[in-house]
């Protein structure tokens, strides 16, 4: 009853009587009933009062009330109110007429005046049902047509009887087509299995693609039983989502740059490996490979080239490996072994083998790894050899577990580096003691420095046409309380990379200052002192100042101190360095590029730099003697060198067959085990009043104790 009051009942009438009493009723009986005035049009006041029902009053079939039902039908807020027309008793062709132009309802005269609240609100409500279910209707529509799924209904025969949803086309004409007809014929057979199953009662899902390669789709089913026994069937398209979630797969184990395995997705593949082989009794064997001096590339010619080298070398990696390697593809699980090559770090590789039988077989690899990277690489227009270091753990010999099999690798590659590069180390139970963690060796380095555990020792350079010992090289030891005498190799890179190598660097060349006039006071005045300098020391802007400020100190002539610089020196800030080159010149400082031949500066390009030598690095020395390449390049090297008017000294010089072709090659001077290791600052003024010097050298020296 409440509601009749919202409920607006517009009267219209011919019988005036009829329209005072039926206002009356209605308006006793709650409802919010109107008439048209007499000074207003029926349609004018239809508009005004918006009813929620209209109730016109006809006399006879002709009366004009039935021309305003049409009219009000064909008003836009007209089409559905429920109109309900009062007729005479028994004018079946009023009733007809009314149907025909709107009508939606009659009521017969004489009127049950107390019948015809009743009659309209039942009209009144059942026509807002009709007109929620109208909108929930529409509502479900718009739903269907806007979901991604094809949906249709199946009997229990699997006849599909309706179609729901779906795109237009998509599965379009699948009524009255079977099951296996409409779906592929795996899901098909398995969603008839689920709707035979006597639990029908839960819902089903099934994945399944259709076609391949790239056209492949991949989509999910469900099947749900509705309870007439029929079947909603929802199939969606799954492939972007699949797609997606590859992605997101690949990049959590795959490195983007290679397209190799990541360190994530190698240790999952080395877990399996080490359970498969403790129950196969198989070795694995995890080589760990860093390539040598990649960082001077990065340096020097940018992330580019280093990057595309990166992806070259993981290419001549996957070709050298082949798939017999791991043998675990013969093992008990099919594919076991898939992930062999994995790129872990910058320029850092491993190689996983498993169903080792020997050990000796993961150092067959490693060395054909090694030929495998030994063809010069081209990259960005630039030529270079790269070489790795490779460290070996095996299992079950050195560890059970993968992390700790990582680390051994990782410490064994460190070993491998130590031992002069290029080159593969197995994992040996002293390197443990060795494998202090960075952080302390980092505390341990700064506390040594603060307690002057560093000393330098002097490896002699003797003059080849006067066979003379004409001056030194200084390297730094630094001596540990618990590890003994710890070699450069294992801690400049730490020092240079925290910082450290600047203070320490300062301070060699102050050592080297104050032996200078120590042996200046004791007739040795006529050796000179070559150090070694970063990089990171030599970008700093008061590095010039400081070193001439030792020599000042001191009072030493600048001419006796050399400084041994590296190429990627040269190649960092030419500007800067030409000019800091320049005033180290000036004030008598001589200059030379060590490990010549290892960088990439070309000929013309040194010419840029007043350097006063060039110092052959010992890879070429090493076997010149032997290898028609290292002769060829070290001939070049010291062709070149005095072309350019500069004094070539070779480096790292073992045996007399090297000193005769330097020598015949015209190279000016020699450093090398066989002249002396490096030795202390006594043990080089014996040699030298031994009188080594000044005479020929056909024989190794003796060493000193402190030989690197
Ligand atoms: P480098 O300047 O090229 O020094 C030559 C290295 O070769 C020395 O190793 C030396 O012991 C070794 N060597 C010399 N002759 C022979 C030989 O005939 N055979 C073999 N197998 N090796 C030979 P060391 O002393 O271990 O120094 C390694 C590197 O550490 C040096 O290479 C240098 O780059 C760096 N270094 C040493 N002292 C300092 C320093 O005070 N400051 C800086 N920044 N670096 C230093
Ligand atoms: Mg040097
Ligand atoms: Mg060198």
């Amino acid at each position: 009853m409440e509601n009749r009051a919202r409920t607006t009942v517009l009267i219209v009438d011919e019988d005036p009587v009829f329209g005072i009493v039926a206002i009356d009723t209605l308006q006793l009986a709650g409802f919010n009933a109107v008439a048209a005035g007499e000074s207003q049009s029926v349609m004018a006041a239809f508009e005004q009062h918006a009813p929620d029902l209209v109730l016109i009053e006809v006399e006879k079939p002709g009366s004009p009330g039935f021309d305003l039902c049409a009219q009000i039908r064909a008003h836009p807020a007209g089409l559905d109110v429920p109109i309900v027309m009062v007729t005479g008793n028994y004018d079946t062709e009023s009733i007809g007429r009314a149907y025909r132009m709107g009508a939606t309802d009659f009521v017969n005269k004489p009127i049950l005046w107390a019948m015809l609240p009743h009659r309209l609100e039942f009209l009144h409500r059942s026509h807002k049902n009709v007109r929620a279910l109208q909108a929930s209707d529409l509502r479900n529509r718009e739903l269907l047509r806007a979901l991604p799924d094809t949906i249709f209904v199946v009997d229990s025969h699997g006849i599909v009887l309706e179609r729901l949803a779906g795109e237009a086309g998509a599965g379009e004409g699948q009524v009255g087509k079977s099951f296996e007809e409409v779906l592929p014929a795996d899901v098909a057979r398995k969603a008839r299995q689920a709707m035979q199953a006597q639990d029908g009662a839960g819902v089903q899902s099934y994945e399944f693609s259709i076609g391949s390669g790239n056209a492949q789709r991949a989509f999910e089913a469900r099947l749900c039983p509705r309870p007439d026994g029929a079947f909603l069937v929802v199939m969606r398209d799954s492939t972007e989502r699949r797609r997606a979630e590859a992605r997101i797969q690949y990049l959590a184990y795959y490195d983007t740059l290679t397209g190799l395995p990541n360190r994530q997705l190698v240790g999952r593949e080395l877990r399996r490996a080490i359970r498969i082989a403790e129950r196969t009794g198989h070795k694995i064997a995890l080589l760990y490979l860093d390539l040598d001096r990649f960082k001077r590339i990065n340096d020097n010619l940018g992330h580019a080239v280093g990057d595309s080298l990166l992806q070259d070398v993981a290419r001549r990696l996957e070709s050298s490996i082949r798939p017999t390697d791991y043998v675990a593809q013969a093992g008990p699980e099919p594919g076991t072994g898939d992930t062999r090559i994995a790129r872990v770090g910058g320029d850092e590789f491993v190689v996983l083998l498993t169903g080792l039988t020997e050990d000796s077989q993961a150092a067959a690899i490693a060395t054909r790894v090694r030929q495998a990277l030994a063809e010069p690489f081209s990259c960005g227009g630039h030529r270079f050899v790269v070489t790795p270091s490779i460290g070996i753990a095996l299992f079950p010999r050195d560890g059970t577990e993968m992390e700790d099999l990582m680390v051994k690798a990782d410490m064994a590659m460190y070993q491998a580096k130590d031992q002069g590069r290029n080159g593969h180390a197995f994992y040996g139970e002293s390197m443990n003691v060795r494998s202090l963690d960075r952080m302390e060796l980092e505390s341990d380095l700064r506390r040594a420095f603060e307690a002057n555990d560093f000393t330098l020792c002097y490896q002699p350079k003797m003059d080849l046409s006067s066979g003379t010992i004409v001056g030194v090289e200084a390297l730094l030891r630094w001596h540990h309380a618990s590890r003994g005498w710890i070699p450069p190799g294992s801690f400049i890179a730490l020092a240079e990379e925290t910082g450290m190598i600047v203070p320490l660097g300062e301070w060699v060349v102050h050592e080297a200052c104050k032996q200078l006039k120590i042996w200046a006071g004791q007739g040795l005045g006529y050796l000179t002192i070559a150090v070694n300098v970063s990089p990171q020391q030599f970008a700093r802007e008061d590095f010039v100042d400081s070193v001439l400020r030792a020599t000042r100190q001191f009072g030493i002539k600048p001419q006796q101190l050399e400084i041994e610089i590296t190429e990627s020196v040269l190649m960092r800030n030419v500007g800067e360095t030409t000019a800091a080159l320049n005033r180290l010149r000036a004030a008598g400082v001589t200059l030379s590029i060590d490990d010549f031949g290892t960088g990439y500066s070309s000929l013309g390009y040194l010419k840029q730099f007043p350097v006063d030598t060039l110092k052959i690095d010992r890879s070429f020395v090493k076997d010149l003697h032997v290898s028609s390449d290292d002769a060829a390049i070290c001939a070049a090297i010291i062709a070149m060198a005095r072309e350019l008017r500069l004094k070539v000294i070779a480096e790292g010089v073992e045996v007399v067959e090297q000193v005769d072709f330097l020598r015949k090659h015209g190279c000016d001077q020699i450093q090398g085990f066989l002249v002396s290791k490096p030795v202390t600052v006594e043990n080089l003024e014996d040699l030298l009043r031994l009188g080594t010097g000044g005479q020929e050298v056909t024989q190794a020296v003796p060493v000193g104790e402190y030989a690197a």
